[in-house]
């Protein structure tokens, strides 16, 4: 299998190319053409598996050709990745910019314990693509400064960690504000009955995957 038989786009093929990637990792394989048609998600993986740019991938190539069939004035929030920790955040944002590099599509990174100037100023800016903490994204929805009623795509990412981390009300409190109609992608390297719990209140007929490191 290589990444010319899973219908992409020419400027995602050669960002893969400019990463040196030559063949996708099992869960590329199996959730990059479930994603692209639309399908909700369970994947139960650890990082590691390149379970990042199973996500990131597809959804970039589809919020790219929406933006072609209707090019808009100002960005709004289209893409939420809702991720427990500041390291596993900036590296989600590096692999949509390193997958996006041939994409218009702007993408901000949002964490705790710094200042939220920076932040706020890039929101004001626009942004496609948002990848934040909980706490920080909550901060900054009850300031105002993000609405989520745009939001098209919802990633929920580790989400065994973001509840042992203690995470799950902030976590109901985001889900809340999401609009109804949307794709959402789940990942888990586990999924014990709250995990489960969680993933049928978030899902629609999912296509489930599983794959070990
Ligand atoms: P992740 O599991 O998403 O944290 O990814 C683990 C690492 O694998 C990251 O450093 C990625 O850059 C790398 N990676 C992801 N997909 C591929 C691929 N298809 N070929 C080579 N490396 C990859």
């Amino acid at each position: 299998m290589s990444f010319n038989n899973l219908q992409l786009i020419e400027p995602v093929l050669k960002a893969l190319i400019h990463e040196g990637y030559t063949k996708p990792t099992p869960i590329q394989e199996k959730s990059i053409p479930a994603i692209l048609q639309h399908k909700d998600l369970l994947g139960c993986a650890q990082t590691g598996t390149g379970k990042t740019a199973a996500f990131a991938i597809p959804m970039l190539q589809l919020m790219h050709e929406q933006q072609q069939q209707s090019p808009q004035g100002r960005r709004n929030i289209k893409a939420l990745v809702l991720t427990p920790t500041r390291e596993l955040a900036i590296q989600i944002e590096e692999s949509f910019k390193a997958y996006g590099r041939y994409l218009d599509l702007r993408h901000l990174v949002i964490f705790g314990g710094v200042s939220q100037v920076a932040q706020v100023n890039a929101l004001r800016r626009g942004v496609d693509i948002l990848v934040a903490t909980p706490g920080r994204l909550l901060d900054l929805m009850n300031q105002g400064h993000i609405s989520l009623r745009d939001i098209k795509f919802f990633v929920l990412d580790e989400a065994d960690r973001m509840l042992d981390m203690g995470f799950v009300h902030d976590v109901k409190r985001v889900i809340a504000k999401l609009p109804a109609k949307r794709q959402t992608l789940f990942f888990s390297a586990t999924m014990p009955p709250e995990i489960q719990q969680l993933a049928n209140v978030l899902l629609t007929n999912p296509v489930k995957v599983a794959v070990t490191p």
